[in-house]
């Protein structure tokens, strides 16, 4: 088939590639000027092992096939990941039940490695850690995610199919059993295809309702969750991932390690209803409260403002997470065609095992 896959994030860029691997003729329609410009350049780089979600959930589900499908292609494509673990870390009894809650969570989501250590192992492998207790889980780890992005885009190209930038779809219908499909930008014009995946990110309900025939009561509601993050001005401290217990909208401000040892701390969550990229430095405030409460050696004024990014959730303050949402033909009655909503965190990781189900609906 002639598949057009609309955004060259990393979930667009795993179903191109993937799909070129079975065969089919691929093209990535993105409105920028390069790959990973939207969510996928904006993130913790982690590769969430699937403790967190219910079981049976997508998220659950694509995290954790995802996570081992994307050690073994960064191992064989030279893509830099590092399984460096992580402690969700507990520093009070009400917190230590959370953890232990996920703790049973994970294991019945399938991860494999899952223990509980008590506050003083903690300290051995974290000299710096203040905790009563915390779960650890060998399996977590950081990923090159633009390195892996490019190695997606390397095996779409050896497979014959292309990325056209600067090309935003518009509009299409369906009509003598092909996608007609209109594209704006440089080279606007129209092109046919056989099967279109919309993977444009917090672009995907705006595309859907450029869609002939997309039931609108089908589109689910786009709700922007900011997260900042800000980075450590000094040497690293931790050598593995450090999460507080969960929040509302979020997994707590955590400690991230880049692939250069340097530490950040973030995301929060910062409901917004427009998109901007500014991350406010009096929110420094907040961060030095939630990260002394794991790290009590925090240094006055080491926090820098970073990046933030923009999570495409489904639901807002206060309502439960929604789930990732894949919506094939018997979700919209439209042939040929998937539109994935809501693919926040843990997209990155997921992203392979969703681009599998996704070619999977198309065939
Ligand atoms: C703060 C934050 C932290 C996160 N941390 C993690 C993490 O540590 N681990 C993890 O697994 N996941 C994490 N995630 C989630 C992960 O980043 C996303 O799930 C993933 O990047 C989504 O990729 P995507 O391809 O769906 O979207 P995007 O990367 O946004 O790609 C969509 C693309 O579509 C293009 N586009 C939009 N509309 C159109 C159109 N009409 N025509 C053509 N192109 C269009 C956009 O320009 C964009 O390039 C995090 C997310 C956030 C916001």
């Amino acid at each position: 088939m002639q598949i057009l896959v609309v955004g060259a994030g990393v979930v667009g860029l795993a179903v191109a590639y993937t799909a070129a691997r079975a065969g089919h003729h691929v093209t990535v329609a993105e409105a920028t000027g390069g790959v990973g410009n939207g969510v996928s350049s904006r993130n913790s780089e982690v590769v969430h092992a699937g403790i967190y979600y219910p079981t049976g959930s997508l998220r659950a589900r694509h995290s954790t096939h995802g996570r081992r499908m994307l050690y073994e292609f960064c191992a064989a494509h030279g893509v830099t990941c590092n399984k460096c673990g992580k402690l969700i870390v507990a520093t009070g009894d009400a917190e230590l039940a959370k953890v232990e809650a996920l703790l049973a969570q994970g294991r019945k989501n399938g991860v494999e490695g899952l223990e509980m250590i008590g506050g003083n192992a903690a300290r051995a492998l974290e000299a710096e850690l203040s905790c009563i207790g915390a779960l650890s889980s060998p399996e977590s780890g950081i990923v090159d995610s633009h390195g892996y992005m490019l190695a997606l885009w390397g095996g779409l190209q050896d497979r014959g199919g292309m990325i056209a930038f600067e090309t935003p779809v518009e509009r299409m219908a369906f009509k003598d059993a092909q996608w007609h499909v209109r594209f704006g930008g440089r080279d606007a014009g129209a092109a046919a295809f056989d099967a279109v995946v919309n993977s444009a990110g917090l672009g995907a309900q705006a595309l859907a309702r450029g869609i002939e025939g997309y039931p609108a009561d089908r589109i689910p509601r786009l709700v922007l969750a900011k997260g900042n993050y800000f980075g450590f001005a000094g040497g690293p401290v931790f050598s593995r991932l450090i999460y507080p217990t969960p929040v509302d909208g979020g997994l707590g401000v955590h400690v991230t390690i880049d692939l250069a040892g340097r530490m950040r701390f973030g995301p929060d969550v910062e409901w917004v209803e427009h998109e901007s990229y500014t991350v406010d430095p009096r929110r420094a405030d907040s961060f030095y409260e939630r990260i002394r409460t794991y790290w009590p050696g925090l240094p006055a004024g080491s926090l820098l403002p970073d990046y933030c990014g923009i999570r495409p959730k489904l639901t807002g303050p206060g309502e439960p997470a929604a789930d990732f949402m894949i919506a094939g033909p018997a979700v919209h009655g439209l042939p040929r065609l998937v539109c994935l909503f809501g693919i926040e965190s843990p997209g990155l990781t997921s992203s392979l095992s969703l681009a599998e189900e996704v070619v999977g609906y198309l065939a």
